[in-house]
């Protein structure tokens, strides 16, 4: 008898409370601006990542810390409420992590993020039966290297395939890169990962145009990469697909009217995982995913913003 694939996600790492100040334009270093409007939202990234997951049909289990304070109830009760399964997100007596976020009129924003608990996530915290039903593992920098590669390593044994944001980029050690199945970048964290040698083509150039990127993530070690590209959509590298044509896909942008950007890229990094998660090929989830992360653009804050299904579907026409 064989038994049905396994379809969870597991999400470990952060979740913090989002301080937003929206504003005309961004402050200079120095300089004084006048906001006008101020919200305290649900945030962090595996939080985002999670919960985008989760509105997407995904059975998500998220692993984190938060402390003993309203905003740790508040994150709790965010990511509960939109059906992911919190029981292994541990309370602190460290503060839940706190990001003070500016958002401009265009919806272009500035982050600084302080970890709080979760600092205190450690590898003791990814033990292996959080794992027994994961399809996709899905992961981001913003708690402890040690833990994302004990998190990496828990999903790899499990047959899981690991997704690592490389968000906020860090250095990766070489047996993190080896783990991750597929690596999820922005434009700027490509580069920072590939170095002074690379040149990431910009928002027009074409599939050729990204050839050499495939081919130096490739000998890094990364055979499936995606790279996000903000308005301009994103790019699949795909150096295990057979044909050459397969191995660059270029996603054409979602054309929306932005507001808020805080986030799109942790809504493109859920649904990505939730369409692996259904068994979807890499180009396909990416697709989905583009659309899902323009719509979460479209509506300001994070969590509240991301769409379900119907609503990606209905705007794919
Ligand atoms: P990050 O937020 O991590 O820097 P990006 O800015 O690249 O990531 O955005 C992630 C994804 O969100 C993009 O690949 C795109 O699909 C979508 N997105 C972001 N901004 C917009 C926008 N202004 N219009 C349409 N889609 C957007």
């Amino acid at each position: 008898m064989t038994s049905a694939p396994k379809a969870g996600i597991v999400v470990v790492g952060s979740l913090n409370a989002d301080l937003t100040i929206y504003c005309d334009r961004l402050p200079q270093p120095g300089e004084t601006v006048h906001g006008n409007g101020f919200a305290v939202n649900p945030g962090g990234k595996s939080a985002n990542q999670a919960v985008a997951a989760s509105k997407l049909g995904g059975q998500v289990s998220l692993i984190g810390a938060v402390g003993e304070d309203p905003n740790g109830t508040m994150l709790l009760d965010s990511t509960a409420s939109a059906g992911v399964d919190v029981s292994r997100v541990r309370r602190s007596d460290v503060a839940t992590g706190v990001a003070v976020i500016s958002v401009d009129a265009g919806g272009e924003n500035s982050i600084i993020i302080s970890a709080g608990a979760n600092g205190t996530l450690r590898p003791s915290d990814v033990t292996s039966d959080a794992f027994q039903d994961a399809a996709v593992v899905c992961l981001c920098l913003e708690v402890g290297i040690d833990t994302v590669t004990a998190a990496a390593q828990a999903g790899h044994d499990a047959g899981a395939t690991v997704l690592l944001n490389l968000s906020p980029y860090a250095e990766v050690p070489e047996v993190l890169a080896g783990l991750s199945d597929v690596l999820l970048v922005n434009a700027h964290e490509a580069s920072l990962f590939l170095g002074a040698e690379a040149d990431i083509p910009d928002a027009q150039a074409g599939v050729e145009a990204w050839e050499p990127v495939r081919s130096q993530f490739a000998d890094r070690g990364l055979q499936r990469v995606l790279v996000t590209l903000g308005a301009h959509g994103s790019v699949v590298l795909d150096s295990l697909a057979r044909g050459t044509e397969d191995q660059i896909t270029r996603i054409a942008p979602t054309r929306v009217s932005a507001i808020d950007t805080t986030g799109a890229g942790d809504a493109f990094t859920g649904a990505v995982a939730a369409r692996l998660a259904a068994g979807e090929s890499l180009a396909d989830a990416a697709s989905f995913a583009s659309v899902a992360a323009a719509l979460a653009a479209t509506k300001k804050g994070t969590q509240a913003a991301y769409p379900g299904v119907a609503d990606v579907e209905q705007l794919r026409g």
